[in-house]
């Protein structure tokens, strides 16, 4: 069994991929070309921005985000506790110093009230500029933006959105991708809109700004073009190739893969409730169903849950066994007295299973059985 079956994707869009890979293949064009523009046009209309800039991964994205934003030295960044290193790895790269604030057990993402001790923390020691907020859509939970945004304004802070794992869900009928002054997403082929190779996107409705994150993707590039250039950027670009991938990929996405996740992850509810903490669902929203993540009792009901399912052969995941705080890599980093009581827990009890649009019931019995065998 597979944890996330993009074979089954693949049997299910082949003939539109196939086609479009072929179409690549005899036009001869790799870098940029037909399908990048079209991708972008197609993600901005999606989404509902101005502005898609494609390219070489999410992490890549988020590099340029924190760039275009100045981002740097003596700045601090928010930060949820609960996350993938690469929401914030860049900025650290960038000189920044993140500042990890815990998450809300109803929903796991960046919790209002820890942000503000943060931020409040930071400027009554003086040492650090409170810059940027990123908010990381985590495991496909729309974050509370009203309530975020809100604490952005009152102290004048940046917001950017990590939606790398929440392509297709929502927050009161506005679409993740769209949060903040900018957003990010990424293309990893596991992600719920992915590709066949690396890839990312970044979003704004910024003229200015999207200017300058086009410029910083391609070297530095001035109005004289790439050989007219004036900072230091990086080179990151998606391929033709992946585009032309994506594109019938995100019309599945749109059409039915996140409706299909939707009615998988309610059929894991209905059989998991009560016997084990069930994932938090969006008050105001839809859920990509990046992952379905259940909280087992404790560390030692989880191991034996991830051995039980092995057995069976069903792969487990962990999305993530660390908070960020705890990383060895910014174990040193100041806290600031926060002790992320919640992100500790869940980061004990997390438990991924599998999930995809493609789940057939059958299989997904048999997950479900296992399951209830092992927390009997
Ligand atoms: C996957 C992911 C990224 C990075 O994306 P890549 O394309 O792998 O570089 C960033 N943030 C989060 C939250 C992610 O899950």
């Amino acid at each position: 069994m597979e944890f996330i079956d993009l074979k089954a994707q693949y049997r299910a869009l082949k003939p539109k991929i196939d086609a479009n890979i072929q179409a690549v293949l005899n036009a001869g064009q790799f870098i940029g070309g037909p399908y990048v523009k079209a991708l972008e046009e197609k993600l901005c209309a999606y989404v509902g921005r101005k502005h898609c800039i494609t390219c070489g991964n999410g992490t890549d994205a988020l590099q340029a985000a924190y760039m275009a934003l100045g981002v740097g030295e003596g700045d601090a960044v928010f930060c949820p506790d609960c996350t993938f290193i690469a929401s914030v790895e860049p900025a650290y790269m960038l000189g920044a110093t993140p500042v990890f604030c815990d998450v809300s057990m109803d929903s796991y993402n960046l919790d209002p009230e820890s942000l503000e001790r943060q931020i409040q923390a930071v400027l009554s020691e003086g040492k650090l500029k409170p810059r940027v907020v990123v908010a990381v859509d985590f495991l496909g939970n729309p974050c509370d933006y009203d309530a975020i945004a809100a604490i952005c304004d009152k102290y004048g802070l940046t917001l950017l959105e990590d939606a790398a794992q929440s392509m297709g869900a929502s927050y009161k009928g506005k679409m993740c991708c769209s949060f903040g002054t900018i957003s990010t997403t990424s293309f990893f082929p596991a992600k719920t809109l992915g590709c066949y190779g690396d890839g990312g996107a970044i979003f704004t409705d910024d003229d200015a700004l999207a200017d300058l994150l086009r410029s910083i993707c391609v070297h530095g590039k001035g109005p004289g073009g790439k050989y007219d250039n004036i900072r230091v950027g990086v080179n990151s670009r998606l391929d033709n190739l992946q585009a032309a991938i994506l594109l019938p990929k995100l019309e599945a996405l749109a059409e039915y893969e996140i409706r299909d996740r939707e009615a998988a992850a309610g059929r894991y509810g209905a059989a998991f409730a009560g016997k084990l903490i069930l994932p938090p669902v969006p008050a105001h929203g839809q859920h990509s169903w990046y992952q379905y993540t259940l909280l087992a009792a404790d560390t030692a009901q989880r191991e034996r849950l991830i051995a039980h399912l092995k057995e069976r052969g069903i792969p487990t995941n962990l999305y993530y066994p660390t908070p960020m705080h705890a990383l060895p890599v910014f174990r040193a980093l100041e806290t600031y007295g926060e002790t992320y009581p919640n992100a500790v827990e869940y980061c004990d009890r997390t438990i991924s299973i599998p999930m995809h649009p493609y789940l057939e019931a059958t299989e997904q019995q048999q997950i479900i059985d296992a399951v209830l065998e092992a927390v009997r």
